[in-house]
């Protein structure tokens, strides 16, 4: 299957293995893992996020309950929510979530605004466990006709190294845990040398629950940044 498929079965299948009532996807776009996660009826809340109002509105009807629906058996329990609103600002509404994503998001920011991400992410957000992929750099000389980054928005495109020592950097300002891993084979015999072609951190807070209660109470700002563009 293409590549953005695995990276969102990834979280699919994480989020039967781990069962998260509430997920939020962060640069969701078009919403379509958002889609595929409405099935998932362990779900109570889906919360998208984009910072293009326009992406996030183009296909957002898709989300709605639909005929089809009903050949599978329906999640009464389900809300979804979608914001338009940029990952470097703080919003109260999306914190306190089981499992918050960023699939292919963190390299279309400056580094000044990677730092601002790991902060409302896992400082200000501090869900129980995030997902985290962006394109390994190392992989890209296996593309043909390969000159620098895979999209011109990208600004950066991270080694493994690189990957991982912002990633354990996270961890310690915020006190996580993280594995690392990855969508995306490279040929037989090159896959230790490249790795994945994207490459994935899955974080997982340390001190579970309690730790979460204690800064809720702690931080009574309410700050609503984003904009709610759709309830659902
Ligand atoms: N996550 C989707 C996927 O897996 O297919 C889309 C990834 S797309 C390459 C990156 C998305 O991040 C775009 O939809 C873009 O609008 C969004 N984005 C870029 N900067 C952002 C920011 N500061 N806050 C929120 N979303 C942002």
């Amino acid at each position: 299957p293409p590549l953005h498929r695995q990276r969102h079965q990834f979280v699919i299948d994480f989020v039967k293995r781990i069962k998260p009532q509430k997920v939020l996807d962060l640069g969701c776009a078009e919403c379509s893992l958002l889609k595929q996660l409405k099935f998932h009826h362990e779900i109570e809340l889906l919360v998208g996020m984009d910072i293009d109002g326009a992406k996030l509105k183009r296909k957002m009807y898709e989300l709605a309950p639909m005929i089809t629906d009903y050949l599978q058996p329906s999640n009464d329990q389900l809300r979804i929510e979608l914001y338009q609103g940029s990952v470097t600002q703080r919003d109260a509404r999306l914190r306190g979530f089981d499992l918050v994503t960023s699939i292919e998001l963190i390299e279309h920011l400056t580094l000044a605004d990677v730092d601002r991400f790991s902060e409302v992410v896992f400082g200000y957000m501090t869900p129980v466990d995030v997902i985290v992929s962006t394109p390994n750099f190392e992989f890209n000389p296996l593309f043909p006709g390969n000159a620098g980054f895979r999209h011109h928005d990208h600004k950066f495109e991270w080694s493994r190294a690189e990957f991982k020592s912002w990633a354990l950097k996270v961890c310690l300002d915020y006190g996580y845990e993280v594995e690392f891993t990855g969508v995306g084979q490279a040929p037989p015999g090159q896959q230790e040398s490249v790795g994945f072609c994207s490459q994935i951190g899955v974080f997982h807070r340390l001190g579970g629950r309690e730790a979460y209660n204690m800064l809720f109470c702690d931080g009574a700002e309410n700050m609503f940044s984003y904009t709610l563009v759709r309830n659902l």
